[in-house]
């Protein structure tokens, strides 16, 4: 079977996480921070915090936001249910902005439109949570102005995403953002089998987001209500969870964050290939945004509505590992249950109904590539 991803391991990832089991912190220890800073490095950020998944990032990243009961947070349908989620988490109402057909990314167009009406109906969201989907990023000038313009803040949802650029800056530098979110689950570009990081150039921001992963305690006395009593005092502040990544993780993420710009220029050369043998195929190719160099997370092929299906089985039958990115978040049973219905999101819909996600990781081969192609090419033609 040729997996649609798969994370690449090496004996430097061994070593790392073997060293960590044998000294002295399997958690709040140095690692973390050595993680923090490669990632920070990488993105241009100036904070980098390190928790235990990219739900939980997107989650404290809407918490040090203030987003709470009354409120509103906005996302796109063709997105993991995580990022839709996190808004319902935090007590606040979730909606959507349709996809651009092309890119597959929340489209501007949609969102200023939508933001009109909002705003003259008094139902402003506080938080848009763009999604760069496939690891391209969305038009995030555009969406960064229409957010200042009406008053919103933006957390990106750059899940598949690290290692991208986008107007040559690296994803990541929240030029057009509040806070950006990385996961690094192992189909992602770099994994620490559980993990995610959220970046901002905020120090406001990254002290509360450190603060909220770990039980909403500090032990800065100049946030403390009357003085520190001595050496072991802390004080819990506001409410928070355990939402630390372990030392273990960290260790891989750092060996792991070395071959970033590696895995992502492997990822594009495969990505261009596809593009070049695909090129005479009754489907669709994913279209490129503007000034986004993509990190190339997926591959996401369109085919007929009526044939995905026979395709999908056919290729599954071939042994490749295709998937499929995403069910429309408002068409889930708990989603339809809030509100929302068929029809809602036209854009998305139609996106999903034609969409496939073909094998795309760092180690894949060209012969492995082009047993994807021949599988596809049959299973397009067949009747
Ligand atoms: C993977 C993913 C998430 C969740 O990441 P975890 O690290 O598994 O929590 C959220 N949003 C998107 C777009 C994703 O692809």
């Amino acid at each position: 079977m040729i997996p649609y991803g798969r994370q690449d391991i090496r004996p430097e990832d061994l070593e790392a996480v073997r060293e960590v089991l044998t000294s002295d912190f399997l958690t709040q220890g140095p690692k973390v921070p050595a993680f923090e800073a490669s990632v920070a490095k990488a993105t241009g950020a100036a904070h980098a915090v390190a928790v235990n998944s990219a739900t939980s990032a997107l989650h404290i990243a809407c918490l040090a936001l203030d987003l709470g009961p009354g409120d509103i947070l906005w996302t796109s349908p063709i997105t993991f249910v995580a990022s839709a989620n996190v808004g319902h988490l935090c007590g606040a109402e979730v909606d959507f902005v349709d996809i651009d057909p092309d890119t597959f990314n929340m489209c501007p167009q949609a969102l200023e439109t939508k933001l009109k009406a909002a705003k003259s109906s008094g139902r402003l969201p506080k938080v848009i949570m763009p999604v760069h989907m496939c690891g391209q990023s969305a038009d995030m000038a555009r969406i960064g102005a229409l957010a200042r313009e009406f008053g919103c803040k933006v957390v990106e949802d750059a899940s598949h995403a690290i290692g991208g650029r986008y107007l040559d800056r690296p994803v990541g530098d929240c030029a057009h953002s509040d806070i950006c979110v990385f996961s690094f689950h192992p189909v992602k570009i770099v994994t620490t089998a559980e993990g995610g990081v959220a970046t901002t150039q905020s120090d406001a921001l990254a002290a509360r987001m450190e603060r909220l992963r770990t039980h909403g305690v500090t032990r800065d006395e100049a946030l403390m209500e009357g003085a520190s009593e001595g050496g072991w005092y802390y004080q819990q502040i506001e409410l928070g969870l355990n939402y630390r990544m372990t030392e273990m993780q960290a260790a891989l993420g750092v060996t792991q964050m070395e071959r970033l710009d590696d895995y992502v220029a492997r990822r594009n050369a495969l990505a261009d290939r596809y593009d070049r043998v695909l090129g005479n195929m009754p489907l669709k190719r994913p279209g490129r945004q503007d000034g986004a160099y993509s990190a190339f997370h997926l591959y996401v092929v369109r085919v007929e509505a009526e044939k995905r299906r026979e395709i999908f089985d056919a290729l599954r039958a071939d042994g490749i590992g295709v998937n499929v990115h995403y069910i429309p978040v408002h068409l889930q049973p708990y989603w339809a249950r809030h509100g929302f219905k068929p029809g809602d999101f036209p854009n998305a819909e139609a996106y999903y109904g034609g969409a496939i996600s073909i094998p795309l990781y760092p180690g894949m081969t060209e012969a492995d590539q082009d047993r994807v192609v021949t599988s596809l090419a049959a299973a397009c033609v067949r009747d």
